[in-house]
Formats: C-alpha cells, structure tokens, sequence
C-alpha cells in the first residue's frame, strides 16, 4: 500500500479574500480515502521551531506562528495567515519530513499537501507561507538521515525559494522544469533550470525532462528525492503556460518513478501547483499523481489489502 500523509490541520479555513483553492487538501484526502487497500495513513507532528528557524528567518517565523505576518507579506502570499492557516504552515513541512522518512523505509511516500516552493526567508509568496521541501531536505542532511538530497519540482513555477533557502549547501541540488516566462518573474539559480517556451506539450516536455534530470541523478548522485509534483503544468491550468495533457502528467510522474526506482532511490511527493474554477478536478489531478507515483514506484497494491486507519 502507498504510504500517504495527512493531518486535520492541513485543511485550513479560507480566509477571507483569498483565491487559493482550499478546499483541495480536503478533497485530496477525501478522494484517497474512497481508494480502500490502495493507502495507508500517517500523520505528522508539527515541525519544530529549530527547524523553521533553519531556514526561515526567526522574526519572520514567529510573524506566522503568532499570525501577525504584516500586511506587504500578506500581500506577497497572496492571502491572510490567521491562525489556522499558521497552524497548517508549521504542520506542513512535518509531512514533508515524515513522508522522507517513510520512504527511506518503504522506497516512496506521498505528502497530501506541501511543495511550498516560492517562500523565502524572511516572507512567503506566491500561495507558500514556509518552505516545507528546503526545511525537509536541511533536516534530513543536518540529522544525517541522508548524505546527499536533491530536490525535483516540476510544478510549472520556477522553484526559486527552494533554490535560494539551499544555496551554496553542497549535500542538497534543487531541479527545476517550469515554463520560462511564467511567476517569479526573478527567477533564483537552482542547480540545474530548464525553462520551457509557453506551450510546450507532452513529447518536448518529457524529452527534456528525461535530457536534463538524468545526468544530474547520476552526477549528484542523491540517497532521497524530494519531489514536488505540481499538476499546474496542466494545459488548461489557471496560472500555467504550458499544455501537457492528462495522459502527459501520467507519463510525466511514470517515468520519475520508474527512474528513481530503477536506481534505488526513495523519493517523497508533495502536492505543488493546480489551479482551475473546479477544486475537484484539480484534486483529481493531485490523487492520480499520487497513484501513479506510488503504483509505479512499488507495484500494484494487493486489492484486498485494507488501510490501517481511516483519515480523520
Ligand atoms: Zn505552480
């Protein structure tokens, strides 16, 4: 079974004003949770404060923990942070490590939320209030879970705060695969960017996926990935440029999980990107990554295996 993590406190209220889709962690949980014998539930503890402060700036982290991040910060993120969303922002990145640490043991997990890729030190931007893939990818080094982690992200966004928070860390390499001209428009420096003309569809987008990301496993050679599978790079995707197709997204988390598998590297999801007027459709696009991911990264699931525990 796929070894999947949730927490209540992933599915915040909506602030007030806010055009993020949050009703899709629910709808993600809700939709694996009708796929019976296929996942098995964990939840994570929040991430401790030494850890966010690993990244983020401290003043910065004590803004969100007490939910007075200013009004400019706000602004950037791109909705309020009460104190649901605060507690959501600190549990978040727990699954992410939680999900790193379940696939060292079962070869892949999937985190229902995260991919929080643009926050930056000392504020949040573009939907990311903190950056649940660098704080995961500093823990696991500095704890010494893993020599070397690199970071995928394929969500259509450049993932420039991971890239930035990471810089200069030579046991962790960021990749990132996103439309050139979409947000940041700054972009950071990632080990490895391969920016992508608008309208790119499925053939050109894998083959250079498959072109630029092999060299650099083999080069960098990590002992975990952290994969932030955005489903933005979507055709009809609100906020993406490219134009991959269903069948071109399955083919995409295929072929990550068949070459990460192939040499024995356990890998970890997070969700990432996917915006649209319907949540439930992009939420449908989070969960057969998440199947995807996880049947091909360990074989089909006994069907009359039962989950151990039912999502709360
Ligand atoms: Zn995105």
């Amino acid at each position: 079974m796929i070894p999947v993590v949730h927490h209540p406190d992933y599915v915040a209220p909506a602030p007030a004003g806010s055009a993020y889709l949050w009703n899709k962690n629910g709808l993600v949980r809700d939709l694996l949770a009708a796929e019976a014998g296929r996942v098995i539930w964990h939840e994570p503890e929040v991430m401790p404060q030494p850890w966010l402060e690993a990244v983020h700036d401290p003043d910065y982290v004590a803004e969100v923990r007490e939910a007075r991040v200013p009004a400019h910060k706000m602004r950037r993120i791109g909705f309020p942070v009460s104190i649901a969303v605060a507690r959501r922002s600190e549990r978040v990145p727990g699954g992410t490590f939680l999900a790193a640490q379940l696939a060292q043991q079962n070869g892949y997990a999937a985190n229902t939320a995260g991919g929080s890729h643009h926050a930056l030190a000392d504020t949040g931007a573009g939907f990311c209030v903190f950056n649940d893939l660098a704080i995961a990818a500093v823990r696991l080094a500095d704890e010494g879970r893993a020599r070397r982690v690199l970071i995928v992200d394929c969500d259509v966004h450049q993932g420039d705060g991971t890239a930035a928070l990471t810089a200069g860390r030579p046991d962790i390499a960021t990749y990132s695969i996103h439309a050139e001209k979409n947000f940041p428009v700054r972009k950071a420096r990632s080990t490895i960017d391969v920016g992508l003309p608008d309208g790119t569809e499925d053939a050109a987008y894998l083959e250079a996926l498959e072109r630029t990301l092999l060299p650099l496993l083999t080069s960098f050679d990590p002992d975990i990935v952290l994969y932030q599978a955005g489903v933005d790079p979507f055709a009809n995707d609100r906020l993406g440029r490219l134009a991959l197709s269903g069948a071109g997204l399955v083919a995409r988390d295929r072929w990550v999980a068949e070459t990460l598998r192939r040499k024995s590297i356990p890998f970890a999801s997070t969700l990432g990107g996917g915006y649209g007027t319907d949540a439930m459709e992009v939420a449908r696009r989070h969960v057969t990554s998440i199947l995807t991911l996880g049947e091909t990264a360990l074989g089909a699931c006994n069907p009359m295996a039962q989950s151990a525990s039912d999502p709360t």
